[in-house]
């Protein structure tokens, strides 16, 4: 079992292919109020999380809100492909703009266990041309060094079942609900 230490508020940006398991690792390891997926808000801009047409939009409101939470100090987790050194920029700059660690949680699996994942779905099959893309983009972005260039405070790389199985969170910081510092008359 390995345990990643997780300042709170953090904001963690998974990154993985279609099928890779990012919303179900997300599901398991953060409650629903701190996850903001793309396909959950394409979801409810057009009614249906593979409405491509719905993404400007869609996307538009994802980082609406990452900049919500970030001004609010929240913990957030991005629930998308995040493939794209373009795309996974402003989310970073956000963060780190109020100071808020951010965080690569990679899911660099083995792509035949992604792709038999994937097939497996009882509902959205990514075509398996769009997820060897993704592939392919993430063993760029991992090899090259992307992530430690890019901004992230802190990359974990997931590159088995095993890996992803065993992984736990540890929160470190404010006990929440956020209060305000207790006002003290109190001389030194
Ligand atoms: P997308 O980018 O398309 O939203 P995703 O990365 O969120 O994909 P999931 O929907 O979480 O992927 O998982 C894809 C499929 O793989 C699902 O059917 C899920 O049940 C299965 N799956 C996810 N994680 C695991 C795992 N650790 N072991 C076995 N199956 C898994
Ligand atoms: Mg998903």
């Amino acid at each position: 079992m390995s345990t990643l230490v997780l300042p709170d508020p953090s904001l963690v940006v998974l990154i993985g292919a279609a099928g890779s398991g990012k919303s179900t690792l997300a599901a398991r390891l953060f409650p629903p109020d701190e996850i903001l997926s793309s396909d959950a808000m394409r979801a409810v801009v057009s009614g249906d999380e593979a409405d491509q047409r719905a993404t400007a939009v869609a996307f538009g409101i994802v980082h609406r809100t990452i900049a919500r939470r970030m001004d609010r100090g929240e913990m957030t987790v991005v629930d998308a492909t995040n493939t794209r050194a373009e795309h996974r920029r402003p989310l970073v700059d956000r963060a780190r703009a109020v100071g808020v660690p951010v965080i690569a949680l990679v899911l660099d699996l083995p792509p035949a266990v992604i792709h038999a994942q994937n097939a497996a779905r009882t509902s959205r099959v990514v075509d398996p041309a769009v997820v060897d893309r993704h592939l392919a983009a993430v063993r760029r972005t991992v090899d090259q060094g992307e992530l430690s260039r890019g901004g992230f405070d802190h990359v974990v790389l997931l590159r088995s079942p095993t890996e992803v199985a065993s992984l736990r969170i540890e929160r470190q910081g404010p006990a929440r609900p956020r209060e305000p510092a207790p006002v003290s008359n109190k001389q030194k």
